[in-house]
This record gives structure tokens, sequence and C-alpha cells, in this order.
């Protein structure tokens, strides 16, 4: 029987071209057709790293309508390697659609790992990585990224965000708003480039942080987030923790949250995520 070909997913540089593996340069000198989001792009990237292999163009508006030309290349035996502009391939990025449909179709789909700019941050952030959550790009309409956030408060797991520069104000700003502005959190900016920088605190001061030099908004972020139980079982004393109980018993949590507060002196929010997570 004919050999079919094989589709690598080949993680690349999240900034630093020196990130690249040695199989990352190997599989992408070899393979027939190298399917690239932006193909301006990758061919600088791959000219830089010396490899002439010919580029095909995948983005997410047209993945759907390739995924048959390219399954019919793989049956054909081409070998083809998937990369995005940066890091890991549909991490945040296009390459699902056809991924699935060459597994379905019994083509071998082999990852060529490498940099993502989430498990970069993790590694560095000094948050909880046991268990973790990505929640990629928050929603871009005030409400419904208020709406998201809200419904993620009570979220145990650190959390992961990717966030645009322009975006990053708002962003940190309704975290703040919807986890409490005491909340443990990091900003991982920039990772392996020049203005690589690292910042944690609570929400409340990377907002001030963010906002004391205007060159802290720019390039790209990552965003983590301490998961809620540990914060807010960290703060409670065991007295807010008996009288927020007692209260929870007979009222909504939102109003015995508020009564907890008043009684004990602890905070509302911190009484609230409490709650959340003690049903
Ligand atoms: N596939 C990529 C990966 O594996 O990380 C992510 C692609 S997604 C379209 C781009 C987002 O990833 C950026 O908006 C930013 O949130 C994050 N990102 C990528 N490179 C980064 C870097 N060098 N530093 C911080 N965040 C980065």
């Amino acid at each position: 029987m004919d050999r079919k070909g094989v589709l690598y997913v080949v993680a690349t540089p999240i900034g630093n071209r020196a990130d690249i593996t040695q199989r990352a340069l190997s599989v992408l000198g070899s393979v027939d057709r190298v399917l690239a989001e932006d193909t301006r792009h990758s061919g600088t990237l791959l000219r830089s790293l010396g490899i002439g292999t010919p580029l095909l163009s995948l983005h997410e508006h047209n993945e759907q309508v390739q995924v048959e030309p390219l399954l019919a290349r793989l049956r054909g035996g081409a070998d083809l390697a998937l990369i995005s502009d940066a890091g890991t391939p549909l991490i945040s990025d296009p390459g699902y659609r056809i991924v699935r449909a060459a597994r379905q179709a019994g083509i071998e789909v082999v990852p060529i790992p490498g940099p993502s700019a989430l498990i970069a941050a993790l590694s560095v952030a000094g948050l909880p990585t046991d268990r973790f959550v990505f929640e990629g790009f928050l929603p871009a309409k005030a409400v419904a990224r208020r709406a998201h956030l809200q419904a993620l408060a009570g979220e145990t797991r650190t959390l992961v965000f990717y966030e645009a520069s322009h975006r990053i104000e708002e962003c940190l700003s309704d975290l703040a708003e919807c986890f409490g502005a005491e909340r443990a959190a990091v900003v991982a900016r920039e990772l392996t480039k020049t203005f690589e920088q690292v910042q944690a605190g609570s929400l409340a001061e990377l907002n001030s942080w963010l906002a004391e030099d205007a060159n802290r908004q720019r390039g790209e972020f990552v965003v983590l987030v301490a998961g809620a139980e540990a914060a807010a079982d960290a703060e409670l004393d065991a007295e807010a923790q008996r009288v927020l109980k007692l209260l929870l018993a007979e009222l909504p949590v939102k109003r015995a949250a508020a009564l907890a507060a008043e009684i004990t002196g602890a905070r509302k929010n911190a009484l609230y995520q409490y709650a959340l997570q003690h049903p």
C-alpha cells in the first residue's frame, strides 16, 4: 500500500528565535510543505533559520475549505508541518480542524513540542501549577467579559488568560472587580523578548503597576490569577467562616456574605468567594 504522509504539529518561538528546537528545524526543513497562519511572517522566520520549504496558507478563515485539499496531499504521501505565528499551534491558534480531520482519516499526526506562552508563564509565575485552567482570550465586549469573569469567580484552580495590549487595562480592572482587588495574580509580558517582565501582586497592585508606566501596557500578555479557594480560605479566620456558615443556612449567598462582613469585619468579597467554594 502506498505510504500516507504525516502531519507534524510544530511549535515555534514566542519571541526569542533561539528557542526553536532541533527537531523543529529538522522537520520544517524536510517536509513537503509548511502550513502557516501568515505566510509572510513565517517566511521571514523560516528564511532566518535557513529553511526554504514552500509555504501554504492555513488560517482561521480558510481552514475549513483547506481541510479536503490538505487531506488529499497527505493521502498522496506528502508530509506537512503545521505552524502558527508563534508558539504551539492550536493553543489559541488555528489547526484544530485539520488535526481532527487528519486523525479521523487515519493519518499520523505527530507533535513537535516547544514554546507556548501559557506554559512559559506558568513556569515562572509562582502560583500553584498542580491544577490550572486555560481560559485563552476573554470576550472582547465588556458585558460579556464581566459575565464570563463572574462565572469564574469561584474557580479554585489557577486561571490563565491571554490578553492583547489594547485590552490589558480593561482586563485587569474587570478581574479586580469580579474576583476582588486583593486576589493574587501575575502579569507576564513579552516573554523571551527584550522587554520581558513578570510582575506579581494583588489585582489592585497590578492595576496600579500597569497605570504607572504606559510602556508596561505594550506587547503580549499572559495574565495568571490565583484560584479562589486558596485566596479566600487563607484570608478568613475560623470565626468569620463559622458566622458565614450559620447565615448561609438561612440566606442567599450574597446576603449571607454581606451580613457576615458586617458582623465579623471580614471582607465581603472574600466571604462571598468562600461561600461559593463551600456550598
Ligand atoms: N499559540 C501561542 C502559544 O502557544 O502561546 C498563542 C497564540 S495567541 C494568538 C497570542 C497570544 O499569546 C498573545 O496575545 C499573548 O496573550 C500570548 N503570547 C504569545 N507570545 C507571548 C509572549 N512572548 N509573552 C507573553 N504572551 C505571549
